[in-house]
């Protein structure tokens, strides 16, 4: 049997990113950069004031205080000047506008009293000549990392990048993943169920687990256990950047899928000593790669998880392809078999200890729903003690799972 790791770098060596496109800013959330962008121009462009009030010199201020000054010059948000402010001076300024020549320090409105005839009277000042002025390049300077390539670009990266002017990214193109139910008893939700059928559910958590990696999910439907519709299915997988099937890939009389992507594609199949999705078969279908996920709910979300995310993020030009994980802090006994990796399903708390969703069995889809991550115990490890240490894996978009705002621990 392989391990997860094994399995993961077979599975991985045959990924490359794919080609790059070229989409506006906007639209950026989530997408990757093919090559990192640095800085064109100084942010903020120019030295500028940080609040409402004075620009001054501060040799006029340093000493003791009040002190009356001239109102030279106005300048607002937007505003430009090019007259030197002269000692005795003061130029009534506004937030974000840039400073003066000869100026050096702001004095805060709240500071000051204005007086008739031009003239203000300083109160007091800030602890030093650079007080609220905001100095050009203070945020990016020319030649800075505006945003990496290599990981999906956040809403602070577009705000920044945004900030140099940069109205289209060059991204990687996002896989366009093909998902493939099969089974007789399986059905579309919205269907009437025969006895003893089911509705797909898997094919829905992959929808939203492909989207959620940044891939875009082509659903192709179910096709019944025959080799005539399983062919049709995989047909109409051609074009797509990569396949992902459910169920059919056990040693079951009706599980024919391995068989006809050994005749469409390349197949092989392993046995991963992983708990929950033991069955993994993979390759590649149309010249693209293959996944091919047990049936059972829990064993095609997990599978997912370790083998098609990092698989999608690769694609994507991701350097960093697998979920997070932490350190964490079991907060009961939890029996194991030591023969294979397990991933309980389980809920981490914000004071970093961890509790299973209770039964784990491979069917039992509401062990994921309520869950925020997945408690791993390797192989060797046949029982674990409460208040052991494990390493916990955490669920897609399950980092902000809580109730209250939690700023004050
Ligand atoms: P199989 O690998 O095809 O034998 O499927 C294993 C188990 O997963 C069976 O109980 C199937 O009914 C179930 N299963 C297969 N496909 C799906 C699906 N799309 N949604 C929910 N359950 C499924
Ligand atoms: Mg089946």
């Amino acid at each position: 049997m392989l391990t997860v790791e094994q399995a993961q770098a077979i599975l991985l060596g045959g990924v490359v990113a794919l080609p790059t496109e070229t989409v506006p800013l906007a639209d950026g959330l989530g997408r990757v950069l093919a090559s990192a962008v640095h800085a064109t121009r100084a942010q903020p462009p120019a030295d500028n004031s940080a609040m409402d009030g004075y620009a001054v010199r501060w040799a006029d201020v340093a000493g003791e205080l009040p002190v009356e000054l001239t109102v030279a010059d106005l300048i607002p948000a937007g505003g430009w000047s090019e007259r030197e402010l002269q000692l005795g001076e003061a130029a009534r300024i506004f937030t974000g506008a840039p400073l003066p020549p000869g100026a050096d320090h702001i004095v805060m409105q709240e500071r000051t009293e204005a007086l008739d005839g031009d003239r203000v009277r300083i109160d007091s000042t800030g602890q030093g000549p650079q007080d609220n002025v905001r100095p050009a390049g203070e945020d990016l300077a020319v030649g800075d990392e505006t945003a990496p390539a290599g990981r999906p670009l956040t809403f602070a990266d577009l705000a920044l990048l945004a900030s140099q002017g940069v109205a289209e990214l060059t991204v990687h193109r996002r896989p366009v993943v093909a998902i493939v139910s099969t089974g007789d008893e399986i059905h579309e939700p919205g269907e009437e169920l025969p006895p003893g059928h089911i509705y797909s559910s898997n094919s829905y958590a992959l929808i939203a687990l492909i989207r959620q990696a940044g891939g875009e999910p082509r659903y192709l439907g179910i096709a019944s256990d025959t080799r005539e519709d399983l062919r049709r299915i995989f047909e109409e997988a051609r074009g797509c950047d990569a396949t992902v099937s459910i169920g059919g890939v056990s040693v079951g009389d009706y599980d024919y899928v391995r068989e006809i992507l050994a005749d469409m594609g390349e197949q092989s199949f392993w046995k991963v000593a992983m708990r929950p999705g033991k069955p993994n078969a993979s390759g590649t279908l149309h010249d693209a790669p293959y996944f091919g996920l047990p049936g059972n709910p829990v064993s095609c979300m997990v599978s997912f998880l370790q083998y098609v995310w990092p698989a999608l993020r690769a694609m994507q030009g991701c350097t960093d392809l697998y979920l997070p994980t932490r350190a964490a802090t079991i907060a009961h006994d939890l029996k194991s078999n030591d023969r294979f990796l397990f991933l309980n399903r389980a809920v981490l708390s914000p004071d970093g200890t961890v509790a299973t969703t209770g039964p784990q069995g491979s069917g039992i889809a509401s062990s994921m729903s309520k869950a925020n991550c997945l408690i791993s115990v390797p192989e060797g490890v046949s029982q674990l003690r409460t208040g052991d240490e494990v390493v916990v894996q955490l669920l897609p978009g399950a980092g902000g799972a809580q109730g209250e705002p939690g700023l004050r621990g």
